[in-house]
């Protein structure tokens, strides 16, 4: 799967214009007309994203396990604004003190519509359900 680094630069996000020359790399690459997903993963911040449209058709919030039950309450902009929920390495949740209804009564709080995926990237666990979701997503957008 070809990848292409956008370098911020010291900036703590990512601008369309970072996407724009990153779509037309792509293109000089492989040719946009055999690409049928681009993927842009965000920086870490977890404020400034929500600000910047980046031209996507979906926004995807992805929180680890061990950064903690707490973050959609810290950062409620980005979980608002996701049009999904992706909860990952769930399989250590245990080590982590993870409080998973805590967790859900936020996100019932905050964006109570956005489908929501607990998942272990390691373990496999709830891949089948998130990919399914995902395709389903793509299928849409191309109809
Ligand atoms: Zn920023």
């Amino acid at each position: 799967m070809p990848a292409i680094q956008i370098n911020t630069g010291g900036l703590c996000h990512l601008e369309g214009n970072m996407i724009m020359e990153a779509v037309d790399a792509f293109d000089q690459a492989v040719g946009l007309e055999n690409i049928d997903v681009i993927f842009i993963e965000n920086v870490g911040n977890l404020v400034c994203p929500v600000d910047f449209d980046l031209g996507e058709n979906l926004s995807i919030m992805i929180l680890s396990v061990p950064e903690g039950d707490d973050k959609p309450i810290k950062y409620p902009g980005i979980f608002q604004h996701a049009g999904a929920q992706l909860l990952n390495k769930v399989d250590v949740a245990p080590a982590f003190d993870f409080d998973m209804d805590r967790y859900t009564k936020t996100l019932d709080d905050l964006n109570p519509q956005a489908p929501r995926f607990a998942v272990s990237a390691r373990k496999g666990e709830g891949m089948d359900a998130w990919c399914d979701w995902l395709i389903g997503q793509i299928e849409q957008a191309r109809a």
